[in-house]
This record gives C-alpha cells, structure tokens and sequence, in this order.
C-alpha cells in the first residue's frame, strides 16, 4: 500500500517536496495545506510587484490546476492548528483532521513586530506575503513620505520599494550601516551611496523608540532612541523572522530557534520531516547546525526531504552552498554561503561599485559577499564545497580575477 505524505506549507519547500514525491511514487497519497489563498508563487518577485515593475500573472508559479494534474490534493486557506505525532494526525482550525504516515512541515516564518509602542498601527507594513505585497504596491503608490527599519536582506527591498515609488524615505539603522553582520562599513558605503541615488537616506545609530498616529491611529512617523523625529505616511519593518511552530507545542519535536533536522531532514520524532525556512539543519559542510533563509536552499531541502519520505532511508543528504541576490541598483550583489559566520575574514575594494569580503571559519571559507562582479561567485563556492583550507592565501583568493591554480595544492591526508 502506498504511503500517505502531508505537507504543511505550500511555500517552495513545501511545494518541491509534493513533486518530488509525485516523481518518486506515482500511487502515494499526497495533501498540501496552506494558510494561504492562492498556490505556490514566487517569493523572490512579490518586491518586484511591489514596485510597480511586475504585473501580477508572472508572479505565480503554479495553478491550482497544477495540483490536481499530479492528483495532489492542496488545501488553500487552511490552518495546521496541532499535531499528534503519536496518532499520526494533523488538526486544522475548522476541525478536520488528517491521517498521515510521513509528515513535512515546512511552514517558514511569519514577520516579527517591533516591541515599541504604535507598532500595529495602520500604515506600517511587514513583507512576506503576496497579500502584504499588494497592501505594499497599494499604499506606497500614494505615499510622499516613509520610513523604513531593518538593515537587512528584506529591509532593503522595503528601501528599494520606496525609491521605485518616490516616496522620500528615512531608512532607520541601529549600528553605523547596513547589514552589519556581512559587511564592513567600506563595503557597506557602496550601498548607502547607492540607496541616495534612489531618493533613500540612510540614518545611522537609530531605530524607532515609538511610532506616531494621528487620531484615527494611522501612522504619522517615528522617533528614533535619540529623540529625532521621522515624518512617515508609508512605514516599512523588516526586522527578523518568527518562525512557525506555534502548532508544534503538543509534540516531542526538538525546537532551537526553527526545526532541528540532520541532513535528511529528518526531526527527532519518527515520520516528521522538516524543510525550508524553517529548518535548524546539519550543514555537513560547516560540520554544525546552521540555518539558510533563501529561495534556493528551501528548494533543495524540499526535493532531499521528498526523496527520502518516499525512499524511508537516507537516499540523499542536504549539501548546498546558497546564495541570495539584490538586483534593485545599477551593480549587482550577491551572499553565499554563510557571510555572518567566521572568525577571520578578507575584503578588497576595487572601485566604487566593486567590493568583496569573505568570511573564513577554521581556516576555510564558509561565506562570503561581493558587490559589482560576481564572476568568482563559483570558485569561491568550490572551495566552500571542498572544504579546503585557505585562509592563509588571502592575496591569491581577493585577486580580480581569481585563479585557483595559483593556490597552493591542497594539503592531502600524508601532509596533514
Ligand atoms: C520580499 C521577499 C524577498 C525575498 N527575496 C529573496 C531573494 O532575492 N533570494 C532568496 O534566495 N530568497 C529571498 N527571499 C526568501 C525566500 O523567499 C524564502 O527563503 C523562501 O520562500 C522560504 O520558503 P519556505 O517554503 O521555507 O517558506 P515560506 O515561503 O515562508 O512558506 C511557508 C508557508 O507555510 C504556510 N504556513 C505557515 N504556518 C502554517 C500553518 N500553521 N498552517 C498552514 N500553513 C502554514 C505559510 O503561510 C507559507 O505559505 C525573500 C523573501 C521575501 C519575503
């Protein structure tokens, strides 16, 4: 007989697991809950939509017809509300409930709200969703003015939202630039010049103590821990990730920041697997738990988690290198690997619009970020992969264009 698989979250974790256990098992029963209302769609574009610069149609990834061509059964505009992992069944919040013999959960996050006072009012939007987009597009269209917080992958895009909509804005940063994790402030200046040239001001050492409404408890503005006062008709915060796990509290599933998986995906409890945003994962590169929050990698741990679902062994383990890439200004950037580790690191300057940095764990490289020429994205992720130990050949690694015959052979296991 075959197996009955329910995945919960139709985002492109959830999704990649649903066909990839469709290719694996042409007779397995397969149901995908989501929260949402529509079907699987791009994530990555909704900012584009946001914009004004993407219609709707080329967002959405697939129909709904999608589903039933592969005879899986997608419930929209459900809610996963419990799970008895003993029984083996999922609760939903209008009482159904559904049997399963292996269980995903790739359910993601949910936006965190800022902790000050006014934070809920009208005009201050969070960005996750198509529907948040929408609400995003809608308003930012007939805003003058804005504020945005969160120096961070998506608060940027909250950033390049109102450079696209002329809208004036103030983008609030705690420490003294953007992204402080990935990048020193030489790499980082190449940002903020570019966020000006969109119309954006970056203001350092900030962040919001409260925000003000007007009396209808629309949002007027901010004021940041120094007592300066920001006007803003359109707030934009981006500030980190809840995770969604909230359903989980009946259950022994080991919980640390996300979902502990090893690298099949597997959790600690019998049949439940675990993908996607979600995920506290072995990273058998790093040789420790990690976690990724992009498209690519919730993909790949979809498709590792959907084969071994269907195979029940561990017929293939999660390996990645992921990257994530902004596209909003007249350079391109990209991040791989994980940036924000390491305890030693290397950056160059090569013009104004060309940087790189990369982040050394262990002597080895585990990440990195460049700014302006992404040609040596694939050696540098080579290296990632091989595990190999460079950090003592910065000089060869931070070369324009970098050669890795010029690197000394690696050490084999005799010379170690
Ligand atoms: C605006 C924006 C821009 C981004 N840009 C990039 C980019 O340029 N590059 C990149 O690599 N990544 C980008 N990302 C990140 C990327 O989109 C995510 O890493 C990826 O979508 C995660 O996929 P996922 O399937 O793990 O989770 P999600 O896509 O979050 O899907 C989880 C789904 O589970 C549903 N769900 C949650 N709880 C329940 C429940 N209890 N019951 C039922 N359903 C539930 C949710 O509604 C959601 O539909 C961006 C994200 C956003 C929001």
């Amino acid at each position: 007989m075959s197996a009955s698989h329910v995945i919960i979250g139709d985002g492109i974790a959830g999704s990649s697991a649903a066909e990839t256990i469709r290719e694996q098992d042409p007779d397995a029963d397969i149901t995908v809950v989501t929260e949402e209302g529509e079907a699987l769609y791009n994530r990555i574009l909704i900012k584009e939509f946001a914009k004004g610069k993407l219609p709707e149609a080329p967002i959405s990834i697939h129909e709904e017809d999608w589903y039933a061509e592969r005879d899986i059964d997608l419930e929209l505009n459900t809610v996963v509300t419990g799970v008895d992992t003993d029984e083996k069944v999922v609760t939903t919040h209008e009482s159904g409930e559904i049997e399963y013999d292996k269980l995903l959960l790739a359910t993601g996050g949910t936006p965190t709200q800022l902790p000050v006072d006014n934070s809920d009012a009208e005009g201050i939007h969070h960005f996750w969703t198509f529907q948040d987009a929408r609400a995003i597009r809608e308003h930012a269209d007939e805003s003058d003015t804005g504020i945005v917080v969160g120096a961070g992958l998506l608060g940027i895009d909250l950033a390049a939202i109102c450079g696209a909509q002329d809208i004036e804005a103030h983008y609030l940063m705690r420490g003294n630039r953007w992204w402080r994790y990935a990048l020193s402030l030489e790499g980082a200046e190449i940002i903020h010049d570019a966020l000006e040239d969109n119309g954006v001001t970056p203001v350092f050492d900030s962040g919001v103590d409260h925000f003000t409404t007007d009396d209808d408890g629309v949002v007027t503005g901010a004021v940041d821990p120094n007592g300066e006062e920001y006007e803003g008709e359109f707030v934009g915060v981006a500030i980190g990730l809840n995770f969604n796990t909230e359903f989980l509290r009946d259950t022994d599933i080991e919980l640390d920041d996300g979902i502990v998986v090893d690298e099949y995906m597997r959790t600690n409890v019998e049949d439940v697997y675990a993908a996607g945003d979600i995920t506290r994962f072995y990273d058998t590169i790093l040789g420790e738990y990690a976690q990724n929050g992009a498209w690519g990698s919730a993909k790949e741990q979809g498709a590792v988690a959907g084969e071994n679902m269907v195979a029940d062994s561990e017929a293939e383990e999660f390996r990645w290198v992921s990257s994530y890439s902004i596209t909003h200004f007249d350079f391109p950037f990209l991040s791989f690997g994980h940036p924000t580790l390491g305890d030693d690191h290397a950056e160059r300057k090569y013009s104004d619009t060309e940087w790189r940095r990369l982040a050394f764990k262990d002597g080895k490289i585990v990440g990195g970020v460049l700014i302006g020429d992404l040609a040596p994205q694939s050696k540098y992720k080579q290296l990632i992969r091989e595990e190999r130990v460079v950090a003592d050949q910065k000089e060869v690694l931070l070369e324009q264009d970098v050669d890795l015959e010029n690197l000394d052979a690696p050490a084999t296991a005799e010379s170690e």
